[in-house]
């Protein structure tokens, strides 16, 4: 393979994270995650990490401007230079468009996870993230643990702040709002693959691999 230019789309919980961290590994291509890098900034308490905190948690969408020129940066990179897996980016058509603005002629592949909402409350609801090593863990669930503490660092797992009942509620509004135009986008450039999510982690995994195989030159 080539290069490798990925991008996935998918609702929160749709387990975007856990297979970008898998596609990154395997392909060998960085793995970026729009989601963690302002969480980042947040913890570093930066201009934009401030600025990002309040829109986060009300579950509501960072400007196109700001998430554009913050990839912009990361994309400029050279690990990028031969390909990308994307976590949380694009989530509008406009950043769309900038995205194949900043590849030119790169071509770029569209994965979408797809989830009922009823299962991505509930996963959501049952999310853990170690605060350290940032693993993810679902609790009380057949995939998941039944222990409140990372198998890695042996320390006490946290919740995201925007994993509340009231803000997933916002956050599923508002990529369903946004993601019918975009999964156009794609569909037009026939750059898209659809993928259920509704399957065990392996398995969304094998149905990933299969189409970036076949699709992926
Ligand atoms: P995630 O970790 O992907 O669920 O993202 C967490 C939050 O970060 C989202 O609910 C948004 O507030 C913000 N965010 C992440 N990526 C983007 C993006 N591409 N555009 C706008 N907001 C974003």
């Amino acid at each position: 393979m080539t290069e490798c230019n990925l991008v996935l789309i998918g609702p929160p919980g749709s387990g975007k994270g856990t297979q970008a961290v898998r596609i990154a590994e395997r392909y060998g291509v960085p793995g970026i995650s729009t989601g963690e890098t302002l969480r980042a900034a947040g913890r570093e308490d930066t201009p934009l990490g401030r600025q990002a905190k309040t829109i986060m948690a009300a579950g509501g969408l960072v400007s196109d401007e700001i998430m554009i020129d913050l990839m912009r940066e990361r994309l400029s990179r050279p690990d990028a230079a031969r390909g990308f897996v994307l976590d949380g980016f694009p989530r509008t058509v406009g950043q769309a468009e900038a995205l194949d603005a900043m590849v030119g002629l790169r071509s770029v592949l569209a994965l979408v996870l797809v989830v009922p909402d009823a299962e991505l409350t509930r996963r959501l609801s049952a999310r853990r993230v170690c605060p350290r090593c940032k693993t993810l863990y679902a609790i009380g669930t057949h995939y998941g643990s039944e222990e409140e503490h990372c198998s890695r660092c042996g320390i006490s797992l946290i919740r995201r702040d925007d994993d509340n009942p009231e803000t997933i509620q916002r956050r599923l509004l508002a990529y369903h709002t946004a993601v019918g135009p975009l999964v156009e986008h794609y569909r037009q450039r026939s750059a898209l693959a659809t993928v259920d999510g509704l399957r065990s982690p392996d398995a969304v995994w094998s149905a990933i691999t299969h189409q970036i195989e076949d699709r992926v030159s």
